[in-house]
């Protein structure tokens, strides 16, 4: 999982990875920036932002089965899709060598124009660069080589929020532990006014009707792109 902002893997993603590792894959998330741009508490020094941040996308991960989390800490708000991020993002491909790479879509969602955040366009764009060609080109980066991190290619790539959706995973079984990393992000305030979980019963049901799922179903959706 490539993501721009701690939270962003379990608003788009949580549900499937929790039914992913319950199965017995073994998911590792990577989180570029340390969310330290927005929405908190004045009276908390913005140095100790980072750290906070971290241990709440920690605790999330391990509400969904996931305990090998990379944080590149670029700063929040002014992510650009640049060469120094593919080649980071690209390191994290070679030393996992996953078999799927889940990331933010690139192309803008003008039905959900909040879940294309500038942040989130910037980091999948890179993702989608790391997976295609970088990771897979042995002369790409050779700092990498250098490193002893072999070219890795990886098969499929999933983007969330995408304006071109065709693959549907049900989480009705692991919703509750999604809604558990959600609400591990206790800076903020996911749960505010206390309707989290019926806005999110809202939009994973529609997205379940959408797939054609019975009613009452829940699922997350993505746009597939194998890449071999
Ligand atoms: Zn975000």
């Amino acid at each position: 999982m490539v993501t721009a902002h701690p939270d962003d893997v379990d608003f788009g993603t949580a549900g499937s990875v929790a039914a992913w590792t319950a199965a017995g894959s073994a998911v590792t998330y990577c989180v570029i920036t340390d969310g330290d741009a927005g929405g908190f508490d004045p009276e908390v020094p913005r140095d100790r932002i980072p750290g906070i941040r971290r241990a709440e996308q920690t605790a999330a991960a391990a509400a969904v089965g996931v305990s090998d989390l990379v944080f590149l800490g670029y700063p929040d708000g002014s992510l650009q899709p640049t060469l120094d991020l593919r080649r980071d993002i690209t390191r994290v491909i070679r030393q996992v060598r996953p078999d799927r790479v889940v990331t933010q879509s690139p192309e803008r969602n003008w039905d959900r124009i909040f879940a294309s955040h500038p942040d989130h366009l910037a980091a999948g764009e890179a993702a989608v660069c790391a997976v295609y060609p970088d990771a897979r080109n042995p002369f790409a980066f050779p700092a990498l080589a250098a490193e002893g991190l072999e070219a890795h290619t990886v098969g499929e790539l999933w983007l969330m929020a995408s304006p071109r959706a065709d693959t549907f995973v049900d989480v009705t079984d692991t919703f509750p532990q999604k809604l558990a990393a959600l609400r591990a992000h206790v800076s903020q305030e996911t749960d505010r006014d206390g309707r989290l979980e019926a806005r999110l019963r809202d939009w994973l049901g529609a997205t379940a009707a959408l797939a054609g799922l019975g009613p009452g179903r829940l699922a997350e959706a993505f746009q597939r792109v194998a890449t071999t």
